[in-house]
C-alpha cells in the first residue's frame, strides 16, 4: 500500500481546510441573504469574509457624578455613572463590536469579570453563525450550563449578557452599516420573532401569537420612519428633578429644558414628604398647568406607605409614578397600582427579565413599561418585552439617562413604534442631558425629541478620550 508523505498530507489537508472554508462562507452567505430577503443594499464583500470573533478588551469606566449631584435619587444619593464596556475583536481588522452594561459605581468591576466570563464563550464563532436565528445568541450567552447558577437570567450575569448581546448586535450591524433599529426595522415578523427566547412566555404569548400581532405592522414602515426622520421620537427629561437639586437649580433647570422643547417632566420623590410637596409645586408652577409630570420614588416605600404617600402627592396631577416599592413584589405593585388609580403605575429599571415582566403585566402591577436595555439580556430580550407590552396593551416607556442608555433607547423606541404597535400615542421615551460628549455617536435631540441615529451599530461606542481619561483603577 502506497503511503502519503507528511508534505503531501499536509498539502491535502490545507486544500481540504481551504474548501471547507468556502463551502462555508458560501453557507453563510447564502443563509444571510435568506434573511434579508435578498436585500440589494447588502455589502456583499464583506459578508463572504465570514467574519469570526477572535477575542475582546473591557474596561472599567467610571464618571465623577456624584460630585455634582447629578442622577441622585432617594435610594441613590451618590451615583457615579459607570459603564462595563467590552470591545469584541473579529477576524476583519476594520470590525469591531460595541456593548455596554450601566451601573453606578462600585460593583462595576463585578460586571467587566462576568462579562469577560461570557464574551470568552463567543471567541471562534462566526457571527453569521450566532445570527443566522439570533435567539440562538441569548441562548449560548444565558444558558451556559454552569454560569446560568449565577443568575439564571438577573443579577450581575444578566447584566453583564446584556454588554455582550448587544455587542453581538453592534457588530452585526456594522457588518451591515446600518443602525441597530433599521437591521431589525427591515425583519418580517417571523423574522423578528425568532430573535426571541419565547421559554417560559408561551402561557401569555407564542410565536404564532407574537407574529399576528407584528404582521398589520409590517406595512407603512417606511412612512413611520419618514415620520421619524422628520419629527423624532416623544421623550421625557429627568434632567431638572434631582433630588440633590435646590429649588433654584430645579427651577433653572425647568426653564431651561422647557425652553428646548420639552413638556414631560420628571421629579424624584420620597425622601421628605414636606420636601416633596414642596419640590412638586415649584415644578408644577415652572413646567405650567398643561404640561405633564411624572414622579420617581426609586423603590424606597413599603406598600402602604407608598399609597399614602402618593394620596398627597396627587393633587399635582402625576402621570405615572415609578418604582413605588420593591422591584421584585409584583403582588405589592398591583395593589398600589388598584389603590391609586387613574395614576398609572410605571416600572422596569429593575426588572430583570421577560419572566417578570410577564407577571407584572398579567398581573395588572404595572400600566408603563420602563424597559431598561442593560438590565434586560440585550436587543433580543428586549424585543420580547416590547412584544408582551403590545400582547397587554401596555404602553413601553423605557428607561433611560446614566451613560450610554439613552443611546441605546432611540433604537428601541424606534422599533417599537415602525414594527410592533405603530404608533408613539401616549409613549415617551425617558432622556437626561449627561454624558453625551462620551460617545462617539451622540443622541441627536431636536424640540425635545430623539431624532433616528443613522450611524453603524448600537450606538455606544466610547470615544478614546473617554477610555483614557475615565478607565477605573482600583486602588488596592
Ligand atoms: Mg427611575
Amino acid at each position: 500500500m502506497a503511503v502519503a508523505s507528511p508534505l503531501l498530507c499536509r498539502k491535502n489537508r490545507a486544500l481540504a481546510a481551504a474548501a471547507r472554508l468556502r463551502l462555508q462562507s458560501q453557507a453563510v452567505f447564502g443563509t444571510l441573504r435568506r434573511c434579508f430577503c435578498g436585500s440589494s443594499d447588502f455589502p456583499e464583500d464583506i459578508l463572504l469574509m465570514a467574519v469570526t470573533i477572535t477575542g475582546f478588551e473591557t474596561f472599567d469606566i467610571r464618571f465623577p457624578t456624584s460630585q455634582h449631584l447629578d442622577g441622585s435619587d432617594a435610594m441613590n444619593p451618590d451615583p457615579d455613572y459607570s459603564a462595563a464596556y467590552v470591545v469584541l475583536k473579529t477576524s476583519s481588522e476594520h470590525l469591531f463590536g460595541y456593548g455596554m452594561t450601566f451601573t453606578i459605581g462600585r460593583g462595576n468591576e463585578l460586571c467587566v469579570a462576568a462579562i469577560r466570563a461570557l464574551a470568552k464563550l463567543l471567541v471562534g464563532q462566526s457571527v453569521a453563525g450566532l445570527m443566522r436565528e439570533p435567539v440562538t445568541l441569548y441562548r449560548r450567552l444565558t444558558g451556559d450550563s454552569q454560569l446560568r447558577w449565577v443568575g439564571p437570567e438577573k443579577g450581575v450575569i444578566h447584566l453583564a449578557a446584556a454588554a455582550v448581546i448587544n455587542a453581538v448586535w453592534d457588530l452585526w450591524s456594522r457588518e451591515q452599516q446600518k443602525p441597530v433599529w433599521q437591521v431589525v426595522c427591515e425583519m418580517s415578523p417571523e423574522q423578528f420573532a425568532a430573535c426571541i427566547d419565547f421559554r417560559y412566555l408561551t402561557d401569555a404569548l407564542t410565536p404564532g401569537q407574537a407574529v399576528e400581532l407584528l404582521q398589520p405592522f409590517s406595512r407603512g414602515r417606511e412612512e413611520r420612519i419618514e415620520r421619524l426622520r422628520s419629527e423624532g421620537y416623544p421623550s421625557y427629561t429627568t434632567s431638572a428633578g434631582w433630588l440633590g437639586y435646590s429649588d433654584e437649580a430645579l427651577r433653572q433647570k425647568c426653564t431651561d429644558l422647557k425652553a428646548r422643547g420639552w413638556q414631560h417632566f420628571k421629579i424624584k420623590v420620597g425622601r421628605d414628604l414636606q420636601d416633596d410637596l414642596r419640590r412638586c409645586r415649584v415644578l408644577r408652577e415652572e413646567m405650567g398647568e398643561d404640561a405633564c409630570m411624572m414622579i420617581d420614588a426609586n423603590q424606597v416605600w413599603d406598600v402602604p406607605q407608598a399609597i399614602e404617600w402618593i394620596r398627597e402627592l396627587a393633587p399635582f396631577r402625576p402621570w405615572f409614578v415609578e418604582e413605588p416599592t420593591s422591584p421584585d413584589d409584583i403582588l405589592g405593585h398591583q395593589a398600589i397600582a388598584r389603590a391609586i388609580a387613574p395614576i398609572r403605575v410605571a416600572t422596569g429599571e429593575m426588572c430583570h427579565n421577560r419572566v417578570m415582566f410577564k407577571q407584572f403585566m398579567q398581573s395588572g402591577g404595572l400600566q408603563v413599561c420602563q424597559l431598561d436595555c442593560c438590565r434586560l439580556g440585550g436587543v433580543n430580550e428586549v424585543l420580547a418585552v416590547m412584544l408582551l407590552a403590545a400582547r397587554f396593551q401596555i404602553p413601553v416607556c423605557p428607561h433611560a439617562g446614566g451613560v450610554g442608555l439613552c443611546e441605546y433607547v432611540q433604537h428601541a423606541s424606534i422599533i417599537d413604534y415602525v414594527c410592533v404597535t405603530g404608533t408613539w400615542e401616549g409613549r415617551v421615551t425617558e432622556y437626561s442631558d449627561h454624558l453625551h460628549e462620551h460617545v462617539c455617536d451622540p443622541v441627536i435631540m431636536r424640540h425635545g425629541r430623539y431624532m433616528p441615529p443613522s450611524a453603524p451599530g448600537y450606538s455606544v461606542q466610547f470615544t478614546e478620550a473617554a477610555l483614557h481619561g475615565y478607565q477605573f483603577r482600583s486602588v488596592e
